[in-house]
């Protein structure tokens, strides 16, 4: 059996202004040790269980925060703890976050010898005043540089573009794909600007100082962003993202089959043998329970089976090619079609979905509406 392995690294050079995730600016080294320290124990716990069950890790994923403000040497002895501690597969896809202001020459090739095989990089925009804005710490030239620089040693380089950003329009975001396009990435995540309270740019907004563009706005240009991409051999594969082929992310397709997986690290999610985990959100209570030979677990939800085939709609649907039937008869037993009857009747004959022999989707008048249809789904 396989499973997919997400680790947290919780800290970043700064915090830019629309993050809400849980990551601290934190760039001293001793507070990374001790951290990584109880991050390596949590492996270990996690590894033997993993082994005894015969287990294999198919995909790892470190992201956070941004790993990469760790230092060249602690990212050395972080990846050889993944190695040893973990029942990694030969050919695990290996996947590392990285901001372009923390990424060095050095780093990259420590990251690739260490077995990393996928760069996913944070580069939001190529607007210098909207980087600023955003609190990004790079600029973008520097954001061009690691891209290129990652594609000398990675099989598979993604890089993070922000839609509905402040003062953006369309042609503004278009040039970003253009020029990024043209380096050569093998995967593109574009997300849209979520506005989360409590961060500096809610305050700013709030206070009249930025205004974001409105909805039809940003749906001119998540559909020019989407046409653009696919005239330039992307595929689009998920509400989100974009890869050439053979370039899937194959840890998030985890995610979007709803199959199990597990988070490790301050803060982080499993769904493991049906339940949902969650670790402390406290550093200190993190680190102490790992000291003591505990796991970290603070949240442990049990999901039941009705949930489950919701969890499996509301996400598969994220994805174009959509929801097995075969898969989902496969795994609950039931047919699809049946057990949420309804819901598909309803939406189909508005034209939002579509549902063949094999598989249940979003039509392409589904997909900007796509999260009132997920909704449609959830029972609460
Ligand atoms: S680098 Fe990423 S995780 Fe860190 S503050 Fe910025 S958006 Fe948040």
């Amino acid at each position: 059996m396989k499973t997919a392995v997400y680790l947290h690294i919780p800290f970043c050079a700064a915090k830019c202004s629309y993050c809400d995730f849980l990551s601290f600016p934190e760039e001293d080294p001793a507070r990374h040790r001790s951290y990584l320290q109880a991050l390596a124990r949590e492996m270990g716990l996690w590894g033997c269980k993993l082994r005894a069950a015969g287990i294999e890790v198919s995909t790892l994923y470190l992201g956070g925060g941004t790993p990469t403000v760790l230092s060249a040497a602690d990212l050395e002895d972080l990846l050889a703890a993944c190695r040893r501690l973990l029942p990694l597969t030969r050919g695990v896809e290996w996947t590392v976050e990285a901001n372009p202001c923390t990424l060095t020459r050095e780093k990259i090739s420590v990251l690739a010898a260490g077995g990393v095989n996928r760069i996913s990089l944070g580069i939001q925009d190529l607007n210098e005043e909207r980087l600023a804005l955003l609190g990004r710490r790079h600029t973008a030239a520097q954001a061009k540089q690691a891209l290129l620089a990652c594609k000398d040693y990675f099989p598979s380089v993604s890089a993070d573009i922000m839609a509905a950003l402040p003062g953006q329009t369309t042609e503004a975001l278009l040039a970003t794909l253009a020029a990024v396009c043209e380096l050569g990435p093998d995967h593109l995540s574009l997300y849209g600007l979520q506005l989360e309270e409590g961060t500096a740019l809610h305050a700013m907004v709030d206070a009249g100082k930025v205004s974001l563009p409105d909805e039809d706005m940003a749906l001119d240009m998540f559909c020019a962003a989407r046409e653009y991409l696919q005239r330039q051999g992307f595929v689009h594969y998920e509400i989100a993202n974009y890869a050439r082929p053979g370039h899937y992310c194959r840890h998030n397709l985890t995610y979007w089959r709803n199959l199990p997986y597990l988070g490790l690290g301050l803060g982080a999610h499993s769904f493991w043998e049906g339940k949902r985990l969650a670790n402390t959100r406290q550093l200190e209570r993190y680190q102490r329970e790992l000291a003591a030979g505990k796991l970290p677990v603070t949240e442990t939800i049990p999901v039941s089976r009705r949930q489950e085939m919701e969890d499996t709609m509301m996400l598969g649907l994220r994805l174009r090619e959509g929801v097995s039937l075969q898969d989902f008869r496969q795994r609950f037993g039931l047919d699809l079609t049946a057990v949420f009857a309804p819901q598909l009747a309803r939406l189909q004959n508005m034209g939002l979905l579509v549902c063949d022999e094999e598989k249940v989707r979003l039509t392409a008048e589904g997909l900007p509406v796509a999260n009132t249809v997920i909704a449609e789904f959830i029972s609460f």
